[in-house]
């Protein structure tokens, strides 16, 4: 079996090499490491091993994990679940990134509730890039209302988007959304220039990190080629 210190090194090679060969500068692509369901033990190693960002789905859960992690300085913890209102208080005050903000009333509370003397909040609204019935995310066509009022929100600084495309569709469809959410970027940061800085796309996972950095990923987020399979949910 392969340890966590491999796999990260492998997933940083991968990254690197798709880096490359998309023509884009190395430090132009970040790794989160999504560490859902994994044990603060498990992030020990990935810390030992140089990882920094961890992106966690369940408050709870990274809350206690964070508690288990409070001796080692400078991790950086990403919100990438489902945001439900209750729960805004304890993520603003908690994580430093939450990149599945997908309705006005959620970063209103974020903004609302990040302390003053921390820094802003960095967000990513996320798009239901392929108009699913099923998925989280806001339609694509909500976002020329959503980002304006969310660019002036004063606790947070509105980074980008961010999609989570089935990854088992078709390549090329798959391709084709991880470049629509790019096109649409490009044109939010041309219609609304005060917004904010609108340079991130968090896209991709394990399984399509290459095509999402050749669309531009500036965020992957990866967890099963890091940790390994998740045990399924009971
Ligand atoms: C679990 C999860 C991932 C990681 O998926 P892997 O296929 O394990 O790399 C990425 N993004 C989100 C939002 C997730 O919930």
């Amino acid at each position: 079996m392969s340890s966590i210190s491999d796999n990260l090194g492998s997933v940083t090679r991968r990254i690197q090499k798709a880096t490359l060969q998309a023509g884009r500068e190395l430090d132009s692509v970040s790794l989160l490491a999504v560490s859902k369901t994994r044990s603060a033990g498990e992030l020990r190693e990935a810390v030992a091993a140089g990882q920094r960002a961890f992106g966690e789905n369940y408050v709870q859960e990274a809350l206690d994990k964070m508690a288990g992690l409070s001796d080692l300085p400078g991790i950086d913890w990403h919100f990438i679940g489902p945001v439900q209102s209750n729960k805004t208080r304890q993520i603003a005050g908690a994580f430093s990134w939450v990149h599945s903000v997908d309705r006005l009333k959620i970063a209103r509370r974020l903004s609302e509730q990040r302390e003053p003397d921390l820094p802003l909040l960095n967000i990513c609204l996320q798009v239901n890039i392929n108009n699913e019935a099923t998925k989280s995310g806001c339609r694509p066509d909500e976002l020329p209302e959503l980002v304006p009022e969310i660019g002036q929100l004063p606790g947070l600084s509105l980074r980008g988007l961010m999609a989570i495309p089935d990854p088992d569709q078709p390549e090329a469809e798959l391709r084709a959304s991880f470049r629509k959410l790019a096109n649409t970027l490009k044109q939010l940061r041309q219609a609304f220039p005060e917004a904010g800085p609108l340079d991130t796309l968090s896209m991709g996972m394990s399984g399509d990190m290459e095509m999402a950095i050749a669309e531009g990923a500036t965020w992957v987020r990866v967890g099963t080629a890091i940790f390994g399979e998740r045990p399924q949910k009971s």
